[in-house]
């Protein structure tokens, strides 16, 4: 707790060191062009609120959020564009889903189309933690702007630099960038900010949890002054941490928050199981046979995991393909695009290949593990139930991940409903007996979880089946899981 303490206040009053730009690592410099993915569709039930017709655009940005079907404003839009419009600063509570895209995009272009002359330099800056955020905000900017002069460029890392430079040397109005890559070409003189009048923190959390908080810092002192600029930060959570950024580089901004007591949306039905780690494959087999998800997310906490568990669903005919943070670009991008299409059923995904994904109608999150950080478990199953759509999020539960659901459970503030698995939802695994490297199963530090559990009303996983111990085997073939 006091190292955390120490490192806040050191990241707090470090000046900025543009040397360390921490996105996630890419091994392959791909110079494909950029992938733009589908601009996402409107929900006729998600904008239920102000119509937008009553916000008093500039008729060529209401043509555009028309046109793309947006009619009336969400919850979110509804609460912070009047003032937004009005050019204040707002520190916006949003989660993915609710709509926020649309409201800064709509300022952005509402404040640039009143403007008599345009010139041709990056007027808004649109910070995001990943590539594939960031690439879908480019889409819906290039959706719902369609009737503005405007050009758009996204700059983020793991690709050429190439297609990026001749973009921003055309003059890009909006820019929408990760901060490494922002940083690297800012120090090469080739992204000039001195004409950003409007900037824009999205999923301001996940950038700091992500390590980006020198760069911020850094990106934000080379911007004109916050009294020069209008700001606009959204974050699913306003810690401490998050607002401590306002307060430094923000203009007295509004808060707005929509629903704070209600971190899970009330559409996701919830089922959690507990369940021996060896019968966990096999039970998670049963689920599926048993759900017939169209489109499933799966999510596990470590990259081997991640692999393993797609491995077997593949062994065992499911159309599934493993997600990682280390995938080149490219790669993931057409894993996406897979997914989007229908071509693979199922994506196992760690927490970190899983930020910014955006992929509607996924109609199943899987919690193969529990997620240590408990607002990992609030992003993972908000990717299901999107844009007011009905979905299911299924818990497994072993002995390995009592204590993390503990804290879930208390950052939900409520129990997940327990569902007793019957024993034909065990599924034989008919995955080849090949061997697959097996995540390492460490019992964490502590009481055993049933000592953990007395006097607790938490009921207990199921004990674990003994397996005889064989010598010299450090770890057990993966084939033998669930059988
Ligand atoms: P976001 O929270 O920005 O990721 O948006 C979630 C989804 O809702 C996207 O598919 C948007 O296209 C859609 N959406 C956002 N605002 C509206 C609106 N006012 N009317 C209809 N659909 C919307």
């Amino acid at each position: 707790m006091l190292k955390r303490i120490i490192q806040f206040f050191r990241d707090l009053f470090q000046s900025p060191s543009p040397n360390v730009a921490v996105e996630p690592p890419d091994p392959v410099q791909s110079s494909d062009p950029p992938v733009l993915p589908e601009a996402r569709k409107a929900r006729t039930d998600v904008g239920q609120g102000m119509p937008f017709a009553d916000l008093g655009l500039a008729p060529d940005v209401l043509k555009g959020l028309h046109e793309a079907g947006y009619v009336r404003c969400t919850p979110i839009q509804e609460k912070s564009l009047p003032i937004t419009l009005q050019g204040k600063d707002i520190a916006a509570q949003a989660q993915t889903g609710s709509g926020k895209t649309a409201v800064f995009l709509v300022t952005i272009f509402q404040k640039l189309s009143q403007q008599e002359k345009l010139k041709d330099a990056c007027h808004a800056l649109i910070l995001a933690p990943t590539r594939e955020l960031a690439l879908q905000i480019q889409a819906d900017a290039e959706l719902l702007g369609k009737y503005l002069p405007l050009r758009t460029v996204a700059i983020y890392g793991g690709v050429g630099y190439n297609a990026q430079i001749d973009a921003l040397k055309r003059g890009a109005h909006v820019v929408i960038a990760t901060p490494g890559r922002l940083i690297d070409l800012m120090k090469q003189g080739l992204f000039r900010p001195q004409d950003v009048s409007l900037l824009v923190i999205d999923e301001a959390d996940r950038m700091l949890d992500m390590g980006f908080v020198k760069d911020l810092r850094y990106i934000m002192s080379k911007l004109p002054p916050y009294s020069r600029r209008q700001t606009m930060l959204f974050s699913a959570t306003l810690s401490l941490r998050v607002l401590e950024l306002t307060y430094q580089y923000m203009n007295v901004p509004e808060e707005v928050v929509v629903n704070p007591e209600q971190l899970v949306v009330e559409t996701i039905h919830q089922e959690l199981y507990h369940v021996g780690r060896p019968e966990k494959f096999s039970l998670f087999l049963g689920l599926l046979q048993r759900e017939k998800p169209e489109r499933a997310l799966v999510f596990c906490n470590t990259k081997v995991q991640t692999s393993w568990v797609a491995d077997r669903l593949v062994g065992n005919g499911y159309r599934a393909r493993a997600i990682t943070g280390d995938l080149p670009q490219a790669r993931r991008i057409k894993l996406l695009e897979r997914f989007k299409t229908g071509d693979i059923q199922i994506l196992v995904a760690t927490d970190v290949a899983s930020r910014g994904l955006h992929v509607e109608d996924v109609t199943h999150v899987f919690n193969y593990d529990v997620p240590q950080d408990p607002e990992e478990f609030v992003h993972r199953i908000g990717r299901t139930a999107r844009a007011g759509k009905e979905g299911r999020a299924i818990t497994l539960c072993s002995e390995d991940d009592v204590y993390a659901l503990e804290n879930v459970e208390k950052l939900l503030g409520s129990k997940i409903p327990v569902v007793w698995a019957e024993d034909d939802l065990f599924v034989a695994d008919k995955a080849k007996k090949k061997r697959t490297r097996r995540p390492p199963q460490k019992r964490k530090p502590g009481p055993r979880p049933q000592e953990a559990r007395a006097n607790k009303d938490a009921p207990a996983a199921p004990k674990r089946k003994r397996r005889p111990r064989k010598k010299k085997r450090k770890t057990e073939p993966a084939a033998k899981d669930g059988q």
